[in-house]
This record gives structure tokens, C-alpha cells and sequence, in this order.
């Protein structure tokens, strides 16, 4: 089937399979078919989604040494690149709330190292739940865990999880890919929604690894989809392996999402304004800690903020419709 005929099909709803989306993978970007795809992609995404931008905030909870000692990770425990260790306490997540709140999100994630226990997480979480709005759903980017703790997520109030199996998972991080599946599968049964990302890209990883994390994404639901390039940190293990340009991270964009066909949103990590074109009609702005990033407060140096969110998706032409 060509190019154009695949994307044609997709536009009218049909599934593709691996080799198709590994086709459109392999678009170079200097020919006609590459503005065919990001315009499928970019149709089918503001169709679906009424045009409407969406903005997530993730706070980094703790800034700590991790065991799971992940090669691209500035936290990693054998390779630590950030100047400080601390943990935010419930008062100091609530008073950056607040700011979100009168900047309007859609959903916050809280995030930890994988060390960080669940006991004290869940107690934190409890507190900022009785603060946060009933608009704003409530999502945990924590390590691997079994279907009792993803039902007490749920009992706190959290509506979603942010979980993934990684590129070369097992290789580049000491979690076996069977650990991350079992979560996946808590994350299912306690009906809890699916945040999932093809993470994290870089010049090494085959259209093969990518699309199979992508078909993932579709047999887990995920809800919200997307994709993330590797950051090469200074003084981690991956640092030397660079990084993928902005185009083939827009490329990457649109096959996920014509792929994965997420219900509720697109996005596409870190902020890239290329990618809006192709689909991506969410974003993240972060603060504290940040596996991409040697300082521990990632809003003063990496980190979007909101209002920069918001601005970028309306540059893009997204409806905003914040609520306060
Ligand atoms: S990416 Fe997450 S699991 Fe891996 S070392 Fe960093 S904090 Fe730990």
C-alpha cells in the first residue's frame, strides 16, 4: 500500500499494524509524504480532540540518589548530577498549587524516585487531594507496584498513572520488563487511567523498539499518549549517545498518535514547538525534581511553567479554555 493510501485509511479510523507504522517511520523528511503525515496526524488530532490544548503539571516530589540507576537519569544513584538531595513536604506541594490553580491545569502529576515509599506517598497525596479541585484529575508517576497499592492510589484520590515500560528497559535501567507489565496490569484492573510514553529516544533506538511501545500504548488504552527524546545528561552513561533533532521527534509524534489513537490527549516531551504541527495538543510544565536536568528545582532551568504552556498551545492555534 502506498504512503498515501495507508494514510488515507487512517484518516478514515482504520488500526494500522506494526510494519505500516514502521513505513510511515521511515518517511524522509525532505518529501511530500512527510507534510502528508504530519497533516493526518494534525487532522485527526484536532478533529478528535475539538481543537482544545491541554496543560499537565508534574511536581518532582524528591530530589534523591535512586538504585533503579536508570544510564540516561541525572538521579541515578551511581552517577548523582544534582548539587542537592531533599523532599518536599504536603505544605510546600499545596503552596505550588495554589499557583497552578489560579493558572488553570487540566491534571497534576505527583513524581518520585522509584526508592521513595508508597506509605508516605499515599499519606502526602491524601493531603493534596483534599485541596485540589474536582476538575483536576489526579495522576502518580511513582515506581513499579502491585494491584493492592494501585487500589489505594485509587482510594486517594487519584484518577490516573503515569507508567511505561522504557526503551531497552532491562539494558539502560535495572527493571526487568515482566516488573513494568505487572504494573501496567495493576494500573488496568484498579481502573486507573493510563498515562504512556515512548521514552526516552534516542539516535540508537530502531523504529522497531518504537512502534512496539507504541502498540503497547493501545492494548493498555492509554489515554493520554506520548513521546519523549532522551536529554543527554552530563555525567550519565548515555550522555555520549546525543540526541535526536526536533524533526524526527515531530515525525515520531505523528506516527504515535495515528497509531495509539489516544482518546484524550497528544503530547510530546520536552516542549518542542515543531511538534504542535503534528498532533500534539498537550504539554507539561514541571517543577522540582526532573530526571532531565541537574538542578533540583527544574522550573529554573529546564521546566516550562504554565503560563509558557498555555502561550505555546495558543501560538498553535488550540482553544484554551482554563478553569480556575
Ligand atoms: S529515571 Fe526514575 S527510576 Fe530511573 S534512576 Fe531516575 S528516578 Fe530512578
Amino acid at each position: 500500500m502506498s504512503i498515501h493510501s495507508l494514510l488515507s485509511s487512517a484518516r478514515h479510523g482504520r488500526l494500522l499494524n506494526k510494519d505500516e507504522a514502521i513505513k510511515l517511520l521511515n518517511i524522509d523528511y525532505r518529501s511530500e509524504d512527510f507534510y502528508e503525515l504530519i497533516s493526518t496526524a494534525n487532522y485527526i488530532s484536532r478533529t478528535k480532540f475539538n481543537n482544545k490544548g491541554l496543560v499537565f503539571a508534574q511536581i518532582g516530589i524528591n530530589a534523591e540518589p535512586c538504585s533503579v540507576n536508570c544510564k540516561f537519569c541525572s538521579m541515578g544513584r551511581d552517577h548523582y548530577s544534582l548539587p542537592v538531595t531533599w523532599r518536599k513536604n504536603a505544605a510546600e506541594i499545596l503552596s505550588e498549587l495554589e499557583l497552578f490553580i489560579a493558572n488553570g491545569i487540566n491534571d497534576l502529576f505527583l513524581m518520585t524516585t522509584a526508592d521513595y515509599p508508597v506509605s508516605s506517598f499515599l499519606e502526602t497525596s491524601q493531603v493534596i487531594r483534599k485541596h485540589l479541585p474536582d476538575h483536576i484529575r489526579f495522576v502518580a508517576n511513582i515506581g513499579d507496584f502491585n494491584f493492592e497499592a494501585a487500589r489505594k492510589l485509587k482510594e486517594a484520590g487519584f484518577t490516573g498513572a503515569y507508567h511505561i515500560n522504557r526503551l531497552r528497559e532491562g539494558i539502560d535501567t535495572t527493571i526487568k520488563p515482566e516488573t513494568r507489565i505487572n504494573t501496567l496490569n495493576a494500573i488496568r484492573d484498579a481502573g486507573l487511567d493510563l498515562y504512556y510514553c515512548v521514552e526516552p529516544i534516542g539516535p540508537e533506538h530502531t523504529y522497531d523498539e518504537l512502534v512496539t511501545e507504541m502498540l503497547r500504548a493501545r492494548y493498555y488504552n492509554a489515554q493520554v499518549m506520548a513521546v519523549m527524546r532522551r536529554i543527554p545528561v552530563k555525567g550519565t552513561p548515555l550522555y555520549d549517545k546525543g540526541q535526536i533533532p526536533a524533526i524526527e521527534l515531530t515525525k515520531i509524534a505523528a506516527v504515535a498518535g495515528i497509531v495509539t489513537l489516544p482518546p484524550r490527549a497528544m503530547n510530546a516531551h520536552e516542549v518542542t514547538p515543531m511538534t504542535l504541527l503534528a498532533g500534539v495538543n498537550q504539554l507539561y510544565a514541571e517543577y522540582g525534581a526532573n530526571p532531565r536536568d541537574t538542578e533540583s528545582e527544574t522550573e529554573k532551568n529546564r521546566g516550562f511553567s504554565v503560563e509558557r504552556a498555555w502561550h505555546m498551545l495558543w501560538e498553535a492555534g488550540y482553544e484554551i479554555t482554563k478553569q480556575n
